[in-house]
């Protein structure tokens, strides 16, 4: 599942090459994907307009358009946003989208499932702000996400910190593989309670997050399922992951065996000895 670093990946990908281009031909080839409008309606929203930027929101992007406009994309579990230098036609399975430019370039939306979504967003930029700080909290990679205000995020929370941490209302775009690394890297368990963690250990933690999620970026994020770049190249974060993925294989910090375990209903990796057990 596309968490943070891919579609940070993707963003600065489309930021390349597609601000300025206008949108000359949209496509709908599932009407859920584009729901509640009807595909007549996104497609005619859509049509002649100029793309200013591509943004993002935790793993939402945005790409406003010079009317004043914006379309919002989500992945969700399985999407992929590919560019092409020309048509789209080029076999891209499960074709959901596509935007076909001024300039013969092309953006097409992928999903093997049905949950990726695009949608219009608020022409009031007040009521985008408001849109924007109401589905994505604390984004882990601004200037603004210190140490001390993780510290504060968790002050007081009763809950586990794994869950804690994908409640992307508190913090947005960390995953399960993510939190699984940035816990590891900080030396804190899964089940330790959010609001328990030291001081020491909330520096720990912002600097894993803020390290992993670095190196995810600058690796071209994850490709261990279905993910894809914006160019529908391969990340290669996978093969950075120390402890996800790496049940009974040995920490790479003390040896000992690394084990899975259920987490909030999610497969949870950590290291016995590295993570003592609250
Ligand atoms: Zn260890």
């Amino acid at each position: 599942m596309p968490e943070l670093p891919e579609v940070e990946t993707i963003r600065s990908q489309l930021a390349e090459r597609i601000p300025g281009r206008t949108i000359a031909r949209a496509e709908v080839f599932d009407e859920k994907t584009v729901s509640p409008l009807e595909p007549v309606e996104f497609v005619e929203a859509v049509t002649g307009e100029t793309i200013l930027a591509v943004q993002r929101y935790g793993k939402y992007l945005e790409l406003p358009f010079s009317s004043g406009k914006a379309m919002a994309l989500h992945l969700r579990m399985t999407g992929r946003l590919h560019w092409r230098p020309g048509s789209a036609d080029d076999g891209t399975r499960f074709l959901k989208l596509e935007f076909a430019f001024d300039d013969g370039s092309s953006l097409v939306f992928g999903d093997m499932r049905r949950f990726g979504r695009a949608w219009l967003l608020p022409e009031n930029p007040a009521a985008r702000r408001e849109y924007w700080a109401s589905k994505v909290g604390a984004e882990p990679l601004a200037e603004t996400f210190t140490a001390k205000l993780l510290g504060k995020l968790l002050e007081g929370r009763r809950g586990p910190i794994k869950p804690t941490l994908l409640n992307q209302a508190i913090i947005t775009g960390l995953g399960n593989m993510y939190v699984d690394e940035a816990l590891f890297q900080a030396k804190i368990h899964p089940l330790r309670t959010a609001g328990s963690l030291t001081r020491p250990e909330i520096t720990a933690l912002h600097r894993a997050i803020r390290d992993r999620l670095r190196v995810a970026v600058a690796q071209g994020g994850a490709s261990i399922d279905s993910y894809r770049d914006g160019l529908g190249e391969r990340g290669s974060m996978q093969d950075y992951l120390k402890v996800h993925l790496h049940e009974g294989e040995a920490c790479p910090r003390c040896q000992s065996v690394i084990v899975k375990t259920k987490v909030a209903q999610r497969g949870t990796y950590w290291c016995p000895s590295c993570q003592p057990e609250p």
